[in-house]
């Protein structure tokens, strides 16, 4: 059977290896620190999950509209312009099957066969595949760990090409915890509106900037030519609920509607009835406590006089091991195999030479863990 090009281009996970080694050890009862985790480690929220419980007792289990209920838009809408100071309506919503879909959706709308989109390294490990799914190509602008992993704009602008269709901006970013400066954010927007490309600007860690103010690329382009991505995932401990959003200008969303309408309908909806609760929960206790956490974990990593960029938002921090190991992959499976403990090598995000570690889990692994890196590098 033949495999389409699409599909056979979209490069195979680089962490599958160390999560194979992860799994096997663990089945064999070896007790291993797991810090890749990519979600927070808190339990939803208790009215969300009874707002949820409600919801199927009354019934609530049918098809929605495909972009979502309207109660759940219009509470969107209104959060973004209380939040943002930018005007949004309801219209210009589409609730997602989380902020991934949120961004396949918009791609769809804007990339055709041979189109480019331009993405900032270390970048998320999704965005590439999706571009390459709908025959599109990635073209990277590499930022340096010097730099802390904040890019230039005029590096961005070099790589600006005719057949360049958008931009993918991550602040607060994962893998590297960097939080764009204005300067930056202006400079990339003033780079859209010259060259006439979309920015989709992806902010699902936006509650977790912990130094400073969140800074939206959104709410400084006032929505023009900017798809806001976010979800319930990571702010309101919400993975497995599955459910994000876009918010774009008006033929945007449209068409991004479309996309969704035709792919998966409306998300499941007893999730999109829990989601009009989370407007109500204040979760500022998961940032407080990932904020002891980075703090934590910076000072165990410095003790080892490792090499890192402290990060200023979302839970994780690349770790530079070029010192050790020039190979990340490597590094990760020696690091497993002998002292037990799991990270995601930074080739995964095209960062070689790095590795990420997760900050979502208890004090006591982080402890554990990182004394076992210590051990590891024989510091
Ligand atoms: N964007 C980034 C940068 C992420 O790290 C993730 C998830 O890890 C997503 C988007 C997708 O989030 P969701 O689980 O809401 O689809």
């Amino acid at each position: 059977m033949r495999i389409s090009t699409n599909v056979s281009s979209m490069p195979t996970s680089k962490t599958l290896e160390v999560n194979a080694l992860a799994q096997e050890l663990k089945k064999k009862g070896v007790n291993v620190v797991n810090l890749t985790a990519g979600e927070p480690d808190f339990p939803t929220p208790q009215p969300i999950v009874e707002a949820a419980i409600e919801a199927l007792n009354m019934g609530l289990t049918k098809y929605t509209d495909s972009s979502g209920i309207p109660e759940l838009r219009k509470a969107i809408a209104d959060h973004v312009a209380r939040r943002f100071g930018v005007s949004c309506t309801p219209e210009q919503v589409v609730v997602c099957n989380g902020g991934k879909q949120a961004i396949f959706n918009v791609l769809a709308t804007v990339v055709n066969q041979s189109d480019e989109v331009i993405l900032i390294d270390p970048c998320w490990v999704s965005y590439e595949p999706m571009v390459l799914l709908l025959g599109g190509k990635a073209v990277h602008v590499q930022t340096d760990f010097e730099e802390g992993f904040i890019p230039k704009p005029d590096e961005i602008e070099k790589a600006v090409r005719k057949q360049t269709r958008a931009i993918i901006i991550n602040s607060p970013n994962n893998p590297t915890g960097a939080v764009y400066d204005e300067k930056t954010l202006l400079g990339i927007y003033e780079i859209a509106k010259e060259h006439d490309l979309l920015i989709i600007s992806d902010e699902v860690y936006e509650p977790l900037v912990y130094d400073q103010e969140h800074l939206s690329l959104f709410a400084i382009t006032k929505g023009d030519r900017t798809v806001l991505v976010n979800a319930f995932s990571k702010s309101h401990s919400m993975t497995g609920w599955r459910i994000g959003y876009l918010v774009a200008p008006t033929q945007i969303a449209k068409a991004a509607a479309k996309v969704q309408a035709h792919l998966t309908s409306n998300i499941n909806s007893i999730t999109q009835y829990a989601a009009l609760k989370a407007f109500e929960v204040d979760t500022s206790y998961m940032k407080a406590r990932f904020k002891e956490r980075r703090d934590l974990v910076c000072s165990l990593l410095s003790d080892f006089r490792l090499k890192y960029r402290r990060p200023e938002g979302a839970f994780y921090v690349l770790v530079d091991v070029r010192e050790f190991d020039e190979d990340d992959v490597n590094f990760c499976m020696n690091l497993l195999n002998k002292e037990h403990v799991a990270l995601v090598p930074g080739s995964a995000f095209n960062a070689p030479g790095f590795v990420r570690l997760s900050f979502a889990t208890s004090e006591e692994l982080l402890k554990e863990g990182i004394k076992r890196i210590g051990n590891f590098i024989g510091r």
